[in-house]
């Protein structure tokens, strides 16, 4: 990257605040811009121009809300610009998605997840990125990101999944594993953390920097957690810690990542089964649990069933327990419960919420407000675009920048 001087500094830093604006304003005109960024009209002439002569936005026209005087002038990102393409791994299924420089969903295919190893993990994955790009035409540079999900751990900065409940302790690379073909930016995401980046993105818009922090709890076969809170900077920051895998009773049952005692392996759908059916603690997790039977299971809970009700009661204990810690470190937040899971909230509340109020801070300030959020695979998509498009924007005005620098 060449060095630059000050007065470009300054110009990229207002690129950006124009480009940020059109996408969190959708279409803008010349004075919104100035309202939303600050900057003169004169700049926002200057800039505008140049991105449209980039090909990064374009002006679009729109008819006067009252039918009469001239049509305004629109700015909007040029959607054929570049193009994002967010694969979402699940244990089932891998989803891909091709969408456009304005964040419009173009193509959306599944395919079932074939066992086998990191290698032919990688060679499916490319064949359908081939497959995405052929069914709508575009060549692979024109792709300027890869945004991947998954559950489990994921290394913090480079797109390296640590372990999977997909592939286990099997390393994935897919920065290089998609290359030569692929040369888009590659961002891995832990699937609760775009979960928490949706809520903390759809809680701003509607309360402004009022909206200070709150935790996302994903239920189901594995456990997540998300954590969205303003920083010092005045940025939301979020994380996602290790939550599933957190100690709750030493040397206790036995999780699917091969430790003892870790949260999921009392409040994971697998974990609850063995409970309810009075298995050892000690047996090997089920490799994956259809959804229906945790319904069947809940509904016998709902109608009595003492060993049923039992086992969701435990799952219930080991969340809050592990939330109380999370509170403890972290201060009070609100708690969006979410995932497949969630839909037997009412089975686990009450342990959920015992389990909350040994902490301290929560018996002194009382039970954080609680709400259950459906829709998880919908908050996915959308985190992916928010944090996706972003680094988009950057390496889009950056590329600009260096091309006329250099
Ligand atoms: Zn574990």
């Amino acid at each position: 990257m060449p060095a630059r001087s000050s007065t470009e500094r300054v110009r990229l830093q207002n690129s950006m605040l124009v480009v940020r604006a059109l996408r969190r304003g959708g279409r803008l005109s010349h004075t919104e811009i100035a309202d939303l960024t600050g900057l003169s009209s004169a700049t926002i002439s200057a800039i505008t121009a140049d991105l449209e002569h980039g090909r990064v936005i374009e002006k679009q026209e729109s008819q006067a809300t009252t039918g009469r005087g001239r049509p305004r002038m629109l700015f909007a990102q040029r959607r054929d610009s570049c193009y994002l393409v967010v694969i979402i791994i699940s244990s089932e299924a891998i989803q891909y998605s091709l969408v456009d420089y304005g964040g419009k969903l173009i193509d959306q295919f599944s395919q079932p997840r074939e066992a086998g190893g990191v290698g032919s993990f990688l060679t499916v994955i490319r064949a359908a990125l081939e497959r995405l790009a052929q069914r709508s035409k575009i060549t692979p540079s024109e792709v300027r990101a890869i945004s991947i999900s998954s559950k489990g751990l994921v290394s913090t900065d480079e797109p390296l999944l640590l372990w999977s409940p997909v592939l286990g302790g099997e390393q994935v690379d897919f920065a290089a594993g998609l290359q030569p073909e692929w040369t888009a930016k590659v961002l891995l995401s832990n699937e609760t953390l775009l979960v928490a980046d949706a809520l903390a993105e759809q809680h701003e818009r509607k309360e402004g920097t009022r909206f200070r922090s709150l935790v996302t709890l994903s239920l189901g076969h594995s456990i997540g957690l998300g954590i969205a809170s303003r920083g010092g900077t005045g940025n939301i920051d979020i994380t996602a810690p290790n939550f599933g895998h957190m100690l709750h009773m030493p040397s206790g049952a036995l999780c699917r990542c091969g430790a003892r005692g870790c949260i999921e392996a009392y409040a994971g759908f697998y974990a609850i089964l063995r409970n309810a059916f009075e298995v050892p603690k000690d047996t090997i997790p089920a490799k994956f649990v259809p959804l229906p039977e945790v319904d069947k299971l809940a509904a016998s809970a709902r109608h009595g069933h003492r060993m049923a009700n039992f086992a969701f009661r435990e799952a219930g204990l080991a969340l809050g327990y592990g939330l109380s810690r999370v509170l403890s470190l972290n201060g009070l937040m609100p708690i969006a419960v979410t995932g497949p899971g969630a839909r037997h909230y009412d089975l686990i509340r009450g342990g959920l919420e015992e389990g909350l109020s040994q902490a301290q801070i929560v018996r002194m300030q009382g039970l954080p407000a609680i709400s259950v959020v459906a829709d998880e695979p919908l908050l996915v998509f959308e985190g992916h675009l928010d944090r996706a498009l972003a680094v988009m924007d950057e390496e889009i005005i950056m590329a600009g920048f260096d091309r006329t620098a250099g």
